[in-house]
């Protein structure tokens, strides 16, 4: 059994990570543990410019108060009419009180009467022990931005994500199907397979 201590405060990642860390483990069995004490613990400035830093930084920050291998998730949506945007600030895209509904609103907003409507998320993990990086994996999935939202599934812009692959939204879709193909699923596969080749 390999223990993997997670940093993130979002419980949508958390348990796309035990599914995938169920779905996809290539070697033995993976538990994923949230850090203890995460809530309490400094939080983590994200000064990166790209999802990979933001992850890197993340994992370095709190893998200090983790007994062993940590690691930490930097995600998000690029909408190619928006020149990438959201991107990095996906969280906060309404501000620093923004919610799901509030940035959902806020996309809907900025893609009115636009008609190029494709979009991708973007996972980045990276894995840490100590102070030691042990890597760091990406995982994206192309998407279009509808008009308005569809399903009460996942987080995040879920709702508004058409996944031409599942020909549904992320919001419509199971959790186990969203994960078979999205950012976090990929991202999570190879890092999934990279520890299991280290073990
Ligand atoms: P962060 O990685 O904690 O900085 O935040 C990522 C943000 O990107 C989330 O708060 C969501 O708004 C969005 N996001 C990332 N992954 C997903 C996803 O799988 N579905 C929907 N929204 C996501």
């Amino acid at each position: 059994m390999i223990l993997l201590h997670c940093a993130t405060g979002n419980a949508g990642k958390l348990g796309e990570f035990r599914l995938a860390a169920r779905a996809f483990s290539a070697g033995p069995p993976v538990a994923i543990e949230l850090l203890p004490g995460f809530q309490e613990l400094p939080p983590c400035v994200e000064t990166g410019a790209t999802f990979e830093e933001n992850a890197a930084i993340k994992a370095r920050h709190y893998g200090r108060y983790a007994p062993g291998l940590l690691f930490a998730d930097d995600s998000g949506l690029e909408v190619d009419a928006l020149a990438g945007a959201p991107g990095v600030y996906s969280a906060r895209f309404s501000g620093p009180q923004a919610t799901a509904e509030s940035n959902n609103r806020l996309l809907l907003e900025k893609l009115r009467g636009v008609r190029n409507r494709a979009a991708h998320f973007v996972c980045a993990l990276a894995l840490v022990e100590g102070a030691r990086t042990l890597g760091v994996w990406r995982g994206t999935v192309e998407g279009v931005i509808l008009d308005e939202p569809r399903g009460t599934g996942g987080f995040g812009y879920d709702p508004l994500f058409y996944c031409p692959a599942l020909g549904c939204t992320f919001g419509e879709a199971g959790e186990e199907q969203k994960l078979s193909v999205s950012h976090r699923g990929r991202a999570m596969r190879e890092m999934l397979a990279a520890l299991a080749a280290d073990t």
